[in-house]
């Protein structure tokens, strides 16, 4: 299986080319040349395997330059219960109104991006062995919150590979800013920028396209990659949890095989719901993807009229891993749907970057309405279904996991479709805190950020997780802030 840039079709690589890449050289990302096919025997036989071997079935089918055995050491390495304490890392926990929800949590940094960000590792250093020889690989993050924290985790110690962190200075909860900058590892470097989210993704976008920064790293025998769900070794392992939960839905008995599913996700830069969008080409029999979006409702506008338009004002929300104005992953899907038309989708991605905006024909619209449905909310709807799902499930969620919560309840009373759904739960209510707490009682007034934890904990009961508790007292390591100007001299200086 090959994979091609969606900016430059005669670009091909292997699945390891791709993955220490991160991303093509004229700016596209990598997609698969073809879909491989998921058969519902094949679904069936799945549902009585545990999660590892799940993934070893569909990573093998798109990595199809790993031996097995090297697919084997990936999946076992990430998912193993030392890095997901449980029986399960990827739990669907069922609400009694018949909702599954699709827990990604249960990992080392309390949010969905660990399914992916503990693989990564391995599957780069198995695609490093194949490709770079003995270049040391520079990840370079921009995060949102979450990812930086995931992939400081999962990428510390890594032999031979550097990891490098910017997130925006106002932009992530106090929980997230202090796992990142006490973050410890001989090979990590964190830094906040002057910015938002997007000012971060470009900032490093830029400087990974740059050609004279590559040829400075490359005489110091070094080669980024990126860790963002640009990259599609982010992207491959969240087609996983899908499958899985389809099997776990047959093994609890809420669906039949060849039933749909509904799936409904909680939507920043699009790389969650593509993962779903992959598990239903494969086969996987999924209705509609609904995408739920915050304020920054950039994406409901683009699914809803074909206008993707991101001239407007960047809200911060309660909801900040997805207070993102240019979702990259969308590329994937308009290169797909355009019938792989590399120019097409390279005229769009360069429409967006000159003019912040560009318009798909009615003929792609049609496709992508076919397939997507999309709603959003505020934050004091995103409060009113955290209080809504405790009060009438026992359920404690988290904000991004409510705004999903909350358009899936909008789009069942708007459509009358009562299709089995999974409702991806992206983290955990306490990474969180002061907005789950305000939530459930409105006359909170505490300040210090483990105050609200241990708050939250007496009113709901629901368990800490020990990596958050174990953050309270910790002195952060990384203090520094840099411009979006000035991020490439901060890269090098953090490199040494
Ligand atoms: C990253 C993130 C999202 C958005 O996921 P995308 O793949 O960027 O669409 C949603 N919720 C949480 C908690 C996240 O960390």
């Amino acid at each position: 299986m090959m994979y091609n840039s969606t900016r430059d079709k005669s670009v091909r690589v292997t699945a390891a080319q791709a993955i220490t890449r991160g991303i093509s050289e004229e700016g596209g990302l990598f997609v698969p040349e073809q879909i491989p096919a998921l058969s519902l025997a094949e679904i069936e036989s799945l549902v009585s395997r545990n999660y590892i071997e799940r993934a070893e079935f569909v990573l093998s089918r798109f990595l199809t330059d790993f031996t097995a055995d090297e697919v084997n050491d990936c999946a076992t390495s990430a998912y193993c219960e030392e890095r997901f304490p449980g029986d399960h890392p990827a739990p669907v926990h069922m609400l009694k109104n018949g909702t599954a929800v699709l827990e990604l949590w249960h990992g080392p940094t309390c949010a969905f991006k660990d399914m992916a960000l503990q693989i990564l590792p391995h599957l780069m250093r198995v695609s490093a062995g194949k490709t770079v020889g003995n270049n040391e690989i520079v990840i370079l993050v921009a995060t949102s919150g979450d990812t930086g924290k995931a992939a400081l985790e999962g990428f510390r110690d890594a032999p031979n590979t550097r990891i490098l962190v910017f997130y925006p200075e106002n932009g992530v909860s106090p929980m997230q800013k202090l796992q990142m900058t006490t973050q410890e590892g001989g090979n990590v470097g964190v830094c906040a920028i002057r910015g938002n989210f997007d000012d971060a993704q470009t900032g490093v976008k830029t400087i990974f396209t740059d050609p004279a920064v590559k040829a400075k790293l490359a005489e110091q025998g070094r080669q980024f990659s990126s860790a963002n769900s640009i990259n599609w070794g982010r992207l491959l392992p969240q087609i996983v949890y899908y499958i899985s939960a389809y099997c776990d839905m047959l093994k609890n008995g809420t669906i039949q095989l060849g039933d749909a599913i509904n799936v409904v996700v909680p939507t920043g830069n699009f790389g969650n719901i593509l993962a779903a969008y992959y598990a239903r080409e494969m086969g996987l029999p999924i209705k509609r993807l609904v995408c739920a979006s915050n304020c920054n409702n950039v994406l409901t506008e683009f699914l809803q009229t074909g206008t993707y338009d991101r001239n407007r004002t960047f809200h911060t929300t309660i909801s900040p891993s997805m207070d993102i104005l240019i979702s990259s992953n969308l590329e994937r899907l308009l290169f797909h749907l355009c019938g792989n038309d590399d120019r097409q989708t390279a005229d769009w991605m360069q429409q967006l970057k000159t003019d912040g905006r560009y318009t798909v024909s009615a003929e792609v619209l049609a496709k992508i309405q076919a397939l997507f449905d999309a709603g959003w909310c505020d934050d004091t709807q995103t409060k009113d279904e955290i209080r809504a799902i405790y009060e009438d499930e026992g359920y404690l969620c988290d904000t991004h996991t409510a705004v999903a919560l909350r358009v899936y309840r909008e789009y069942r009373e708007r459509t009358g479709d009562t299709t089995p759904t999974v409702v991806a739960s992206t983290a955990n209510p306490y990474k969180f805190s002061a907005s789950v707490l305000d939530a459930l009682q409105s006359d909170c007034a505490v300040a210090d950020e483990f105050a609200v934890v241990e708050a939250l904990n007496a009113l709901t009961g629901c368990p800490i997780p020990p990596s958050l508790a174990a953050l309270k007292g910790k002195q952060p390591r990384f203090t520094g802030v840099c411009d979006r100007d000035t991020m490439e001299q901060t890269v090098f200086e953090l490199l040494g």
